[in-house]
Parts: C-alpha cells; structure tokens; sequence
C-alpha cells in the first residue's frame, strides 16, 4: 500500500531522518518505538505531507509522494492522521468538526455522511455526545472523536502520533480499545506509541528506530522476547 524509500529529512543542517526504508501492506499494524527526538513524529509528519523531504521516495498507488508537485488536501484524504493534541475546532460541535471533512473536502452528500458519522461515533460509544462541544468534553472523549473524524474520510490508512500521550491515565485504555478494535477489523495503521503493552498487542510487526534510522524491524512477538539489537534491548529494559 504504502512503500518508502530511503527517506530523508533535515531541519537545515541537522539531518533528522537518515535513508528510512519501510513497506506498509494492506491491513497491516505497524508500531514505531523508539528514544524520543529519534524522528518519529518526524517521519510520520513526512508521510501526511506536513514536512518536505530532501531525499527518497514515498511510494502511494503508484505515485511518488515525495515529488513536489504532490496535492496532499487529496492524499490527506487516503492517509489521515491522528495527533497528541486532538486538534478538533473548538467553536464547532462534535457532528460538525467530523463532518468538515467529508462534506467541505469530499463534497460527499449529507445525510450519507451523517449516516457514517453516527454509525462511527456509536461504535466508539459517543453518539449521545455529538452535539457537544469540545470543550464540554474529557481528554479521551475528544480523542476518540478526533478518530471518528479521520475515520469518515474512509482512509486508507491511518497514522496515529502518540495519541494517549496527553491524557490521564484513566483515559488512555478507552482510545487504546478503539484503535485495537480497528486492528481487529483489518485497519491499515501506523502507530507511535510508548505503551509498551498495547504495541506488543496491537502490532504486527515493530519498527524501532533511533537516531533518524530504523534500527530494526520485527514481529511483535518476537521482538519483545528477544530484540535483535542492544539498543533496542536497553529501551525495553527502561520501559519494563
Ligand atoms: P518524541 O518521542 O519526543 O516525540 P520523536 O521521535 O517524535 O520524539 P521528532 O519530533 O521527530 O522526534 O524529532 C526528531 C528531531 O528533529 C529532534 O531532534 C527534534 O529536535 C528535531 N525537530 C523536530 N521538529 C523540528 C523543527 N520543526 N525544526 C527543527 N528541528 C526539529
Ligand atoms: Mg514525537
């Protein structure tokens, strides 16, 4: 689905992402682990078009992402993206900061839209929330909406940043349930976490990057036996 090539990235001088060779097949799970300020967020802002890239290529249905004259308001729509700080509007309802997309964007028909999203905010059990407000509602509440959002664009993939990381521990099983109800369902996703439990079960295959480069690439399984290399190893031995 999604083949990358020898990626690279620098801020200016300093090169953040060094030659990052990953395939994304279709139902696929893939969890990046890794140090932080290792380039996770980084590569995945490459992925969705938030930064440009001096080097390699992003192979998508047969184009080449990381060619310029890429439009990514209409490869978003295949590869959304969720974040740490649900960014939802904040003078716009539940139903609405969900519906922006498939009606502004994808100029899809309303009722069906309508349709979709309450279908997606029943299954994360927010239906009777949709006319709220963000404000009016608990950090992991606004994350689940904000992945009924991405959602109702029917991606192909979904790519989610340290989506638990802001929120109170009590919160995080709720999102962490939905993301892993859309494994179970065959989603195609790419997570960056650091709990370590739920890459272990949500995971197909674990990426671990440091230092720009990914280090290794395992079976989840097999990767929180026995990590192939030792740098990989210490970061389990911090997190467990
Ligand atoms: P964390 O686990 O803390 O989220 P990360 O693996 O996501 O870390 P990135 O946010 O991708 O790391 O950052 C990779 C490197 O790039 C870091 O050294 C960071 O300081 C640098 N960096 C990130 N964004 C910018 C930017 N806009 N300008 C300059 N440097 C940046
Ligand atoms: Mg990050």
């Amino acid at each position: 689905l999604l083949e990358i090539k020898n990626l690279q990235k620098s801020y200016g001088d300093r090169k953040v992402l060094e030659g990052i060779d990953l395939r994304v097949r279709k139902g696929e799970v893939i969890v990046i682990l890794g140090p932080s300020g290792c380039g996770k967020s980084t590569f995945l802002r490459c992925l969705n078009g938030l930064e440009s890239v001096q080097g390699g290529e992003i192979q998508y249905l047969g184009r080449n992402l990381a060619e310029d004259q890429v439009d990514w308001r209409e490869i978003r729509q295949h590869i959304g993206m969720v974040f740490q700080n649900y960014d939802l509007f904040p003078h716009m309802t539940v139903i609405d900061n969900i519906l922006l997309g498939p009606l502004k964007v994808q100029k899809r028909d309303k009722t069906e839209a309508l349709q979709q999203a309450e279908q997606l905010l029943d299954r994360v059990g927010l239906l009777d929330r949709k006319d709220a407000y963000p404000r009016q509602l608990s950090g992991g509440q606004k994350q689940r909406i904000a992945i009924v959002r991405a959602l109702c664009m029917n991606p192909d993939i979904i790519l989610f940043d340290e989506v638990t990381a802001s929120l109170d521990p009590e919160m995080v099983r709720e999102v962490l349930d939905v993301i892993q109800e859309l494994a179970n369902q065959g989603m195609t996703m790419i997570i960056v976490t650091h709990e370590m439990g739920f890459a272990k079960s949500v995971g197909d295959f674990i990426v671990f990057m440091d230092q720009g480069k990914i280090c290794e690439i395992r079976a989840a399984a097999q990767f929180f036996t026995r990590p192939e290399t030792e740098r990989a190893q210490h970061f389990l031995d911090i997190f467990q």
